[in-house]
């Protein structure tokens, strides 16, 4: 038996989350359920996340949360439940299968079968922003060693324990060496240890491209926060099965099973709403705690259902469907078809009894450190980069001296265009001079100095290199 939490949720939420409860208590789920309220009544009761601190705690002892869609009032201060959830619990890997059901859900792609694999805690969405300067604003892109490692492992496990052939890693490595660069160099290095699966890497434009055009080429597909954000929607879009997929939130320990739509609130209370996406996110979730037989055996039932054409109303369709039934009677057809599989849908497997087991992230050993210079950003709203040259040249000294300056990356001086457009965020690049070394004594001084001779220095970065490799970006054109 195994204890999990189930919040309810808002609009449709109660409707289908009672639907998907009475198909796995049919099939013989061996679940025991603490509720707990989230969602709109709790944001309006004055709590900003939607949730209350007691919840949490349930939450934090069961470790298996299913949640239904939740409403979000109109008006601004409400956090996002999703995302304060996938934050606090560490929740790293977002998973998504992308599945057509042809010819039963009209669909583009009949063969289409994809798992989108996405990092959910870093990249672009730890919202660190500042702005800097009158025109420029900044957002920091964190990529680390743990959280690509994480993610990676996460999908070639997923790959072996499902059986699939195949684990696709979309980055941007062309342009963010280093950030991206170390998704994809983590990406090749844990590739190796699963030689029984293939595995390939495409620059995200191309590979999404090719994605929405003949998805039947993919399989697993692995990538950054940002990238999979977007791209699951497309994938989910384009198998025709928006309204139809579930969505898994894993962590080291904890986990959270949902549909990918929402609350639907002018379908709420009226017993239309299709279960079939939080349904989903409760086979993951079965799968998840190791009961893989009735996960097996709800999912073939339900793949029976659709194939039998009995169809909420959303997917309805003249000389295709044969029953259009509500959200209770769709649940009572899935319960019917327990223990049949399909036969023009393609029936599932599942490997039995086993949960998908990851090793606990080892901390690698810290490399040699050593420090290369250092680049002050300048807030300066002139636009002749030798003018600005020759004011932050006056820092130079101590075996320290300008080496290059970019603006929004292109290097601008010595030797700069004159047709490049420049904002008024200079990035000045600080180089130990032949003979000499940096240390952070220098950079205390640059600054000092700056302060004297009003240079608007916005934030300094050090330069680094990881055992000997310099680990930062040149200029455009360096
Ligand atoms: P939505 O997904 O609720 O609805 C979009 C369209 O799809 C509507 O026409 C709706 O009737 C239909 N639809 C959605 N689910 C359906 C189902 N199971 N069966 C039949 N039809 C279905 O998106 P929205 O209208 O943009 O958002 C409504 C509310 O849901 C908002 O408050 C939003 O913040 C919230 N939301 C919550 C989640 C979540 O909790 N994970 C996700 C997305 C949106």
């Amino acid at each position: 038996m195994t204890r999990i939490t189930v919040a309810k949720g808002d609009g449709i939420g109660p409707e289908i989350m009672d639907a998907t409860l009475a198909i796995l208590k049919a099939a013989g789920a061996e679940i025991e359920i603490d509720e707990i309220e989230v969602g709109e009544k709790v944001y309006l009761a004055g709590n900003t996340s939607g949730i209350a601190k007691e919840s949490w705690d349930v939450i934090r002892k069961n470790k298996v949360f299913l949640k239904a869609p939740i409403t979000t009032p109109q008006g601004g201060g409400y956090k996002s439940l999703n995302v304060t959830t996938r934050k606090f619990l560490g929740l790293y890997s977002n998973v998504r299968p992308c599945m057509s059901l042809h010819p039963f859900v009209s669909t583009k792609h009949p063969v289409m079968d994809v798992v989108i694999v996405r990092e959910n805690e870093e990249d672009l969405y730890a919202g660190i922003e500042h702005q800097q300067t009158d025109e420029v604003i900044q957002c920091l892109k964190l990529i680390s060693r743990p959280g690509c490692e994480k993610i990676v492992r996460y999908a070639f496990e997923y790959a072996k324990q499902y059986g699939r052939k195949k684990v696709t890693c979309f980055t941007k490595d062309n342009i963010m060496k280093q950030t991206d660069g170390l998704f994809h160099q983590v990406f090749d290095e844990i590739a190796v240890e699963y030689p029984e699966i293939e595995n390939e890497h495409w620059i995200i434009d191309i590979g999404a491209a090719k994605l929405a055009d003949t998805p039947e080429a993919f399989d697993v597909i692995v990538m950054p926060n940002l990238y999979g954000d977007v791209l699951s929607d497309i994938a989910a879009q384009i198998a025709g099965s928006v309204g139809l997929a579930g969505s898994a939130n894993i962590g080291e320990t904890c986990a959270m099973f949902e549909a990918i739509h929402g609350s639907a609130p002018r379908r709420a209370g009226q017993n239309m709403a299709n279960p079939s996406g939080l349904l989903q996110g409760a086979i993951m979730m079965l799968n998840h705690i190791g009961q893989t037989a009735v996960a097996e055996k709800v999912q073939n039932a339900w793949l029976k259902t659709i194939e039998s054409g009995i169809h909420t109303y959303d997917i309805y369709k003249e000389g295709v469907s044969t029953q259009k039934v509500g959200t209770k009677e769709f649940a009572e057809a899935v319960i019917s078809h327990l223990g049949q599989v399909p036969t023009q849908l393609k029936p599932v497997q599942y490997a039995k009894g086993k949960a998908l087991q990851l090793p606990k992230y080892q901390r690698k050993a810290p490399a040699a450190k050593t420090l290369e210079g250092v680049d002050l950003f300048v807030h300066w709203s002139g636009t002749d980069a030798n003018a600005l040259a020759a004011k932050v040249k006056k820092l130079d000294g101590n075996g320290v001296a300008l080496s290059m300056i970019t603006n929004r990356g292109i290097k601008v001086w010595p030797d700069g265009f004159e047709e490049t457009f420049c904002t008024d965020h200079w990035r000045c690049r600080f180089k130990p001079t032949a003979g000499s070394t940096i240390t952070k004594s220098h950079i205390v001084k640059l600054l000092e100095s700056s302060e004297a001779l009003e240079i608007d220095v916005v934030k300094t970065e050090n330069l680094y290199a990881f055992n000997g490799k310099s680990a930062y970006s040149l200029g455009q054109g360096q």
